[in-house]
């Protein structure tokens, strides 16, 4: 049990308390951390559904309930290849995201359901598989920004955490976050659940999340919450190359780091997108954001199975190096996408500009059950889900 991280005051009140003496005293992901010092998560759930045929548009999560054999083979494939750790097909399973598809009253039975089939496949393994729920954003801006109220977003993430809970997982898994406002109503979230969580953020503009955080700035952030993550990072994203460069920038938060990169930078043609990094690439990728400080290492959009298995051979077999500098990630990986990691003041504009200027360059929507100045950009949310050819 980690007792530095339990709260003087818990988000939640005592419910939440009572149910993170349950979390902390039961919690694989940790166990499973002390034992190792590096472990390997799965690729893309986006990429590879669209692989297998999931249409643009089509919520990925009703294959939960309509083609569980295909979501079973997803998570199979990412056990096969070598991943000690896999999130769960419930990116969306929020109401807020299912309300897109006339589904909102489904989010806990689709959660559920994804932890179950994620559970068959983590029990049926033969060696200790990490089943993290997967929660995404839900898609609208929080205040004092947008319009979303704190305590509207934790029902949503408690319903979606429930749900996962109930079907099995074993740590929450709250990803591709931009906002603190955020981060903070899923931790709360899952602290009402009663389930240990990890939290990643998208670092995609600049070498900033979309809402203007850091590197550093998360860091210190996850330092602040009770009950804080197990482990925090990065994920999605521009490349594989800034995704090391964030991950230096989490030093001194004390916590297990998170990166999972995409395969390389995406690429729009024919209506489609692409993602140019090969696996070995990623093999080279994995080694250096663990030599950055990263523990647990893995992939995002355009990560398919052949990139995971050649990242366990190099995690297994290369031995570790010195922290790497900006020119030596550029110089393996390739250019960064902006000359700044974001960290330096005045590097990029205050959030509230950055975010009603996103939200002004959006193109007109379809009326919809949310007003448009509430939800967020689509490409906060659909990062995971646009249409991939290949
Ligand atoms: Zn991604």
């Amino acid at each position: 049990m980690r007792i530095k991280n339990l709260p003087q005051v818990p988000l939640g009140g005592k419910q939440a308390f009572e149910s993170l003496m349950d979390a902390t005293m039961t919690n694989p992901l940790q166990s499973i951390l002390s034992e190792r010092d590096w472990l390997l998560t799965d690729g893309a759930t986006g990429t590879n559904l669209f692989n297998m045929g999931l249409s643009s548009g089509e919520a990925p999560e009703f294959w939960n309930t309509d083609r569980p054999a295909e979501i079973r083979r997803l998570h199979a494939a990412a056990v096969e290849a070598g991943s000690d750790l896999f999130l769960t097909n419930s990116f969306g399973a929020n109401a807020s995201r299912l309300k897109l598809h006339g589904a909102a009253h489904r989010a806990h039975e689709l959660s559920k359901a994804a932890a179950e089939l994620g559970r068959d496949v983590a029990d049926a393994a033969g060696r200790d598989v990490i089943v993290a729920g997967s929660m995404g954003p839900t898609g609208e801006i929080m205040a004092p920004v947008g319009s979303l109220t704190h305590e509207a977003a934790v029902e949503m993430f408690h319903e979606q955490a429930a749900g996962l809970k109930d079907g099995g997982a074993d740590v929450i898994w709250v990803e591709t976050i931009s906002s603190p406002e955020e981060f903070l109503a899923a931790a709360e979230a899952c602290a009402l659940a009663g389930i240990a969580w990890c939290g990643t953020m998208s670092f995609d503009t600049a070498g900033r999340t979309m809402m203007g955080v850091t590197s550093n700035s998360l860091a210190a952030l996850v330092e602040k919450i009770s009950p804080g993550p197990t482990a925090f990072g990065a994920n999605c994203g521009v490349g594989a190359s800034d995704l090391v460069r964030t991950v230096l920038g989490f030093s001194g938060a004390g916590l297990p780091i998170i990166a999972k990169g995409n395969a390389g930078i995406p690429k729009y043609s024919n209506g489609c997108i692409h993602y140019d990094g090969t696996p070995d690439l990623m093999a080279d990728y994995a080694a250096l954001v663990r030599d950055a400080g990263a523990t647990i290492i893995g992939g995002c959009c355009g990560t398919t199975p052949a990139h995971i298995g050649k990242m366990r051979e190099a995690l297994e077999t290369r031995p570790r190096g010195p922290r790497p500098s900006p020119e030596e990630i550029e110089a393996r990986l390739g250019r960064f996408s902006s000359a700044s990691d974001g960290t330096r003041p005045g590097a990029a504009p205050k959030r509230e500009r950055r975010g009603r200027r996103r939200a002004a360059v959006q193109p007109p929507r379809a009326p919809g059950p949310l007003p448009e100045r509430s939800r967020a950009p689509e490409r906060e949310t659909g990062a995971e889900l646009e249409p991939h050819c290949s």
